[in-house]
């Protein structure tokens, strides 16, 4: 069984990482969705509700687990019995840290492979920041994220 693990902050999670995930779910027998519990810190969601929206907003994908983990991926990676890294790629301005932390990943451990997705056009300029910055400033970002990760913010008191 082919088992890739998507890691990632995904505060909030958007349309872009839904793409990924979704043809990373076409590829492989298995997903695993994971929040890094160590981007808690300055972060604009919890960890428990970064789980929560992804969970909604993959549950019509069956071969899509949602977690959350601590410390290094590429330990997680191994407990959880995975061989591949899932990573998104936009524009060029991702390329040098994903590469390095790639290459970093692979002096750990060179069992577990990373692969690079690109997402299509469309999202390609959306991040969680610009998502954050777009509601921050009371802007429509219905576009952008699932709809219950819309529904969410719209309910949720400003900071
Ligand atoms: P991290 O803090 O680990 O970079 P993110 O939640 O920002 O976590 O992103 C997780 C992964 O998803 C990264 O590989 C990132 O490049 C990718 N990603 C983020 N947004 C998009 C998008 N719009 N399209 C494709 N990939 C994306």
């Amino acid at each position: 069984m082919k088992i890739a693990i998507y890691p990632g902050s995904f505060d909030p999670v958007t349309k872009g990482h839904i793409d990924i995930l979704k043809n990373g779910a076409e590829i492989f027998d298995k997903v695993i969705i994971a929040v890094a519990k160590n981007s808690e810190k300055n972060a604009f969601l919890s960890v428990a509700e970064r789980v929560a929206l992804i969970k909604e907003s993959v549950k019509d994908i069956e071969n899509v687990e949602v977690d959350s983990f601590d410390g290094l991926t590429i330990e997680y990676a191994k407990k959880r019995g995975a061989q591949v890294i899932l990573r998104g790629l936009r524009a060029v301005s991702d390329f040098e840290y994903e590469m390095q932390l790639s290459q970093a990943n692979s002096a750990l451990s060179s069992d577990i492979k990373t692969i690079f997705l690109i997402t299509k056009p469309k999202y390609n300029f959306i991040s969680s920041r610009t998502i954050k910055e777009i509601y921050l400033n009371n802007g429509d970002i219905s576009k952008f994220v699932p709809e219950c990760v819309c529904k969410f913010l719209m309910n949720k008191k400003q900071p």
